[in-house]
C-alpha cells in the first residue's frame, strides 16, 4: 500500500491531504498542535466572531469553487457584503476613500497632481532590463514615482505582507507585477490586455474576485477539511525527523510523551519555514532544512475591538483602512469586519480588526495585551471618530506571522527545488514557497496532490 505523510495542517497541508484522499490515496496528516488551520484562527465569544489570522479569502480561481463543492464547504460560504467594496487610505490623519475607477483617481484628494501626472506617464516608461534584483520600492519609484510608493504601496505592502517595500523583492513577492512589466511593458497596459489571458487560465483578477469567508469564520475551512480526513488527521504530533529509507520515507514524531515512527511512500512538508528548519532531514542530498531559518518573518498582533455602533462616528462603509508608515500611527491597518460579514458583532455593535507590528514596527507586536488594546483604541478613536470605550476586546500574537519574500529570496526557492530534485517523493510547500495568500496555498495543494499521485505511479508498492 502506497501512503503519503503530510506534515503541518495549515491550509496547504489540509488541501493536499483532502485532495489525495479524494483520489483514494491513503494519507496521514501530522499536526503539532491540537487544532487544524495553522495561522487561520477564528474565535466566537460574547456574540462576536473574531478572526486573528486571515479574515478573507479571494476567490481567484475555479479550483477553489471545486474544493468547496466536493468538501461540503459551499453551503457555509458567506460572501462579503457589497457595501464593503470601498477601501480607505489614511492621508494627513484623514480616512479617505481610495479611487476605484480611473476617473475617480484623477478627482481624488489622495494624490497630488504631480503623482497623477506621473501615473499617466507609466505606459511610456521603459521595461526593467538590468541584471540586479529590484525591491518593490525601487520598482514603484521607477514606474509610478515616490508619492505613489509612500502613500499607496507602502500601505498595501503592510496590508499583504506586513512588510517593508524597501526590502521586499518585486520578482519574488509580486511576481505578477514583474511579469506584467516584462510582458506588456507597463502595469496599466497589462491591466487592459491581461484580462484575456487570465480568462483563458480560468483566473479572475484580484480586483474582480469575490471576497468570501464562512458562516463561522475561516476556521470552518480547516475544520471541515480535517473532519473529512477522519482518523487520518493526527493532532498533537510534532514531527522531529524525516528519514529516507529504501521503501520511501520514515516519519519520526512525538505524541505526548511517546516517540513514534511511521513509514510512507511520499512526504509533503507544509509547516512554516522556521518549523521546517527545526526538523532533521536525513536523506541522500547534501542539503538540509536549516537554511529556512534564515527566512525572515514579520511579527504581528491581531487586535479585535467591539464598539457600540452609536459610539462610532465613521459610517464604516467599506472593507477597511490602510495606514502608510509616514502617517505615524501604531496600527498597520483595520478591517471593518462587521461591515464585511454581518454576523461578526451583536445587534447594535460593530467589530474592528486591527493589525499591529509587522516589519514597520516589529517591537509593538509583542507588547502586553492591555497596552495593545489601549494603543489600538487610541488610533481608532482618532481616525474613526469614536467617542466611547470598546465593549469587547481580544487579541492574538503571532511572533512569526508572515514570511518575507525579501531581495535575495531566490536562494530559498533554489534550495526547495534542489532538495525536491535530490529526494524523489519529498515535497516542500507552505506560504514561504508559494506566496502568502490563502488562495495561492490552496492552489498549491492541487498541484501537490497531482504531483504526488503521479509520483506514486512510478514507485513499487510496499506494505506500511
Ligand atoms: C495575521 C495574519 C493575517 C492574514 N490575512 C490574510 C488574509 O486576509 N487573506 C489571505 O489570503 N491570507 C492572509 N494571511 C496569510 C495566510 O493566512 C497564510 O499564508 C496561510 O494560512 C498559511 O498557510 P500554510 O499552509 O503555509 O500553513 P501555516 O498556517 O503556517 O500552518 C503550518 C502548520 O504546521 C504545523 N507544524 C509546524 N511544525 C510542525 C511539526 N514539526 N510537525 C507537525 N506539524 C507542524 C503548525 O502547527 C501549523 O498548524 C494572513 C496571515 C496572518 C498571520
Amino acid at each position: 500500500m502506497k501512503s503519503i505523510a503530510v506534515i503541518g495542517a495549515g491550509i496547504t497541508g489540509l488541501t493536499t491531504s483532502f485532495l489525495l484522499k479524494n483520489k483514494n490515496l491513503p494519507v496521514d496528516l501530522y499536526e503539532a498542535s491540537e487544532r487544524p488551520g495553522g495561522v487561520i484562527y477564528s474565535k466566537r465569544q460574547d456574540g462576536y466572531l473574531a478572526e486573528f489570522g486571515p479574515n478573507t479569502l479571494l476567490n481567484t480561481n475555479k479550483k477553489l469553487e471545486y474544493l468547496f463543492k466536493i468538501s461540503g464547504l459551499s453551503e457555509h460560504i458567506k460572501f462579503a457584503e457589497h457595501k464593503s467594496d470601498k477601501r480607505f487610505l489614511v492621508r494627513n490623519g484623514k480616512v479617505i476613500a481610495m479611487p476605484s475607477k480611473a476617473i475617480s483617481f484623477f478627482l481624488s484628494p489622495l494624490f497630488s497632481w504631480k503623482a497623477k501626472y506621473n501615473l499617466m506617464l507609466e505606459p511610456f516608461r521603459p521595461r526593467w532590463k538590468n541584471a540586479y534584483e529590484e525591491s518593490v520600492a525601487q520598482f514603484v519609484r521607477r514606474r509610478f514615482g515616490n508619492e505613489f510608493l509612500t502613500y499607496a504601496i507602502d500601505a498595501l505592502v503592510a496590508g499583504i505582507f506586513a512588510g517593508n517595500p524597501e526590502r521586499l523583492s518585486v520578482i519574488h513577492g509580486f511576481p505578477k507585477l514583474y511579469k506584467a512589466e516584462q510582458e506588456y511593458g507597463s502595469m496599466i497596459r497589462a491591466q487592459f490586455f491581461g484580462a484575456k489571458a487570465r480568462k483563458k487560465r480560468g483566473e479572475t483578477s484580484k480586483q474582480e474576485a469575490r471576497i468570501l469567508s464562512f458562516d463561522e469564520g475561516l476556521q470552518v475551512m480547516p475544520d471541515t477539511l480535517a473532519k473529512n480526513l477522519g482518523k487520518n488527521f493526527h493532532s498533537n504530533c510534532l514531527v522531529t525527523t524525516i528519514t529516507q529509507i529504501p521503501s520511501g520515507w520514515r516519519i519520526s514524531y512525538r505524541q505526548g510523551d511517546e516517540l513514534k515512527q511511521q513509514d510512507h511512500s511520499a512526504v509533503l512538508l507544509s509547516t512554516s519555514a522556521y518549523a521546517a528548519s527545526q526538523i532533521d532531514l536525513q536523506c541522500t542530498s547534501s542539503l538540509n532544512l536549516g537554511l529556512f531559518s534564515k527566512i525572515s518573518y514579520a511579527p504581528v498582533s491581531s487586535v479585535v475591538l467591539g464598539y457600540k455602533r452609536k459610539d462610532v462616528g465613521h459610517p464604516l462603509d467599506g472593507f477597511g483602512m490602510l495606514l502608510p508608515g509616514i502617517e505615524k500611527f501604531n496600527i498597520l491597518g483595520t478591517l471593518f469586519s462587521s461591515t464585511l460579514f454581518s454576523n461578526r458583532a451583536p445587534q447594535g455593535c460593530v467589530t474592528l480588526s486591527s493589525y499591529v507590528g509587522g516589519m514597520r514596527q516589529p517591537e509593538l507586536a509583542g507588547l502586553p495585551q492591555e497596552k495593545l488594546f489601549k494603543m489600538v483604541h487610541f488610533d481608532l478613536a482618532k481616525l474613526l471618530n469614536i467617542r466611547g470605550e470598546p465593549v469587547f476586546q481580544i487579541s492574538n500574537y503571532y511572533p512569526r506571522a508572515i514570511p518575507q519574500y525579501n531581495v535575495g529570496y531566490g536562494q530559498f526557492k533554489d534550495h526547495v527545488l534542489q532538495l525536491q530534485k535530490d529526494c524523489p517523493g519529498f515535497y516542500i510547500g507552505g506560504n514561504y514557497t508559494r506566496g502568502p495568500a490563502l488562495s495561492d496555498n490552496i492552489l498549491s495543494g492541487f498541484e501537490f496532490a497531482d504531483n504526488i499521485e503521479n509520483y506514486l505511479k512510478t514507485v513499487a508498492p510496499f506494505e506500511v
